[in-house]
């Protein structure tokens, strides 16, 4: 079910009890502002989710509400991922949904990093 963004919160969401360690994840990478971990159901060879260690909704909630050094630290992050997992040179995808016409399910913010494989044009259906 896709999430409504503009609603507050809920730390009862499944990634803030990854975060806090109540549910395991197979992580790839943490440090002070994120973590990044493999999607339980990988849409490419290469699957990465990563989010901030804030409590944000979405890109939304966060590009509005994080401090510089958070979203510095994030955006520092997901492109560390992308280096240590060695997609610079092949190419990736990054995606973050927001709201319901995107479909977001998780409501904690994440980027999705697609790669391992051409993955051809985006297409919007
Ligand atoms: P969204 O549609 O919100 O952008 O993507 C949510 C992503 O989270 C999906 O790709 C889904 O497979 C992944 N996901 C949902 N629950 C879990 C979980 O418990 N562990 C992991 N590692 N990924 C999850």
């Amino acid at each position: 079910m896709p999430i409504d963004a503009t609603l507050p919160y809920d730390d009862q969401n499944i990634f803030a009890k990854i975060l806090r360690g109540e549910i395991p994840c197979k992580k790839v990478f943490e440090d002070d502002w994120a973590l990044a971990f493999h999607d339980i159901n990988p849409q490419a060879p290469t699957h990465v989710l990563v989010i901030p260690k804030g409590a944000y909704v979405s890109w939304d909630d966060f590009s509005a509400k994080a401090s510089d050094a958070e979203i510095a630290g994030f955006v520092r992050a997901v492109g560390h991922v992308a280096r240590a997992l060695g997609l610079v040179e092949p190419g990736y995808r990054l995606l973050a949904n927001i709201g319901m016409d995107s479909h977001q399910e998780v409501p904690h913010l994440h980027v999705h990093i697609f790669g391992g494989k051409p993955l051809g044009p985006m297409l919007m259906r």
